[in-house]
């Protein structure tokens, strides 16, 4: 008899562990488990579903996640943004624990990164939702917030943040996923993980293609800790995040089109980055005292810098300001 119960159970063991790999494999068909959802259009990164407390799936109207109930952040989040989300909402700033979680669950507040030195890094940046209170306010949720390093948040992620939005005023469609990971600090009592790292991918896509035409992928990896940087300086590839996070990415766009965009890193267009690092090292020509280029060699055109209608003062070594009112680079 107690051998027939000790072959029951493995038998059991060895049916459910089938059963387990089964799963694990029709999830490369991920979005059967969330059809048509705006956020997940391009992939489900972790096949976080709603069964997994580390991987477990929340979807809002405004954005979807993976909530990491035991590290208390968020895997990754993932948003569409177009112009229909951008408007002129202020900051709600009502960081709050997310209703949405389940009974038991231990609901990160507001309040709890206090003197922790990290600021309460949005994934979903405040400004991408500003159409209205509703939706800016859901950025708030602390399913949304991972601790964040002053002069990550401040400064090179805001400033990625700030060329995203760029992007879509030029009308572009992004489809855009934030996370973190590594790292074994932790704040308030234990409660809160600290990643060592935050990426962030955005696939560049045309409104209405429903993200079926991507024309540029952009990613970077980023240290969670004090230090300067342009974003430009942490451009990666998709591969080397998905290697580190052992996400699949984008994982909707057919395999041989992944293949392509997630191996290429974005170049950057025009010497933006070079300019920054001149700017730094107080190179920066005063004939341009609102932006910063550095003096020629090399003599630069309009198409090679990412500034537009800026002033100018003689004797305008770049010759930028050719019709000399002043203001260069009007087109
Ligand atoms: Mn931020
Ligand atoms: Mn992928």
């Amino acid at each position: 008899m107690k051998k027939i119960l000790i072959w029951c159970a493995i038998c059991f063991l060895v049916i459910n562990t089938g059963c387990s790999i089964t799963t694990r494999d029709t999830l490369t068909t991920r979005d059967a488990l969330t059809p048509g959802n705006v956020h997940l259009r391009l992939g489900n990164p972790s096949g976080a579903n709603a069964s997994n407390p580390n991987n477990y799936l929340m979807i809002k109207s405004q954005y979807a996640l993976s909530y990491n109930r035991d590290k208390g952040i968020p895997n990754w989040v993932s948003w569409q943004l177009n112009k229909s989300w951008l408007g002129s909402t202020d900051r709600t700033n009502d960081f709050r624990p997310d209703p949405k979680l389940p009974n038991g669950w231990y609901r990160v507040t507001g309040r709890e990164y206090r003197d922790s030195g990290y600021d309460r890094g949005h994934m979903v940046p405040s400004a991408d939702r500003t159409n209205n209170q509703e939706n800016n306010s859901a950025t708030f949720l602390m399913t949304n917030i991972i601790p964040q390093f002053p002069d990550n948040n401040r400064e090179y992620w805001r400033e990625f943040e700030e060329y995203t939005r760029k992007l879509v005023r030029k009308g572009n469609e992004l489809y855009i996923i934030a996370g973190g990971y590594g790292g074994n600090k932790k704040i308030a009592k234990g409660k809160i993980s600290i990643p060592a790292r935050l990426y962030k991918i955005i696939a560049v896509t045309k409104p209405g293609s429903k993200g079926n035409d991507i024309q540029q992928v952009i990613a970077i990896d980023t240290p969670n800790l004090k230090g300067e940087g342009n974003w430009q300086d942490f451009i990666t590839t998709v591969d080397a995040i998905e290697k580190k996070t052992g996400y699949d990415f984008l994982s909707n766009v057919n395999k041989s089109v992944q293949k392509v965009i997630e191996g290429k890193k974005y170049s950057v267009k025009g010497n933006s980055n070079r300019s920054r690092k001149a700017k730094r090292s107080g190179k920066c020509h005063p004939a341009y005292p609102n932006i910063c280029i550095p003096a020629p060699p090399p003599y630069l055109n309009c198409k090679d810098i990412p500034y537009k209608k800026f002033k100018v003062l003689p004797p305008d070594p770049h010759n930028f300001d050719g019709n000399k009112d002043g203001v260069a680079c009007e087109k």
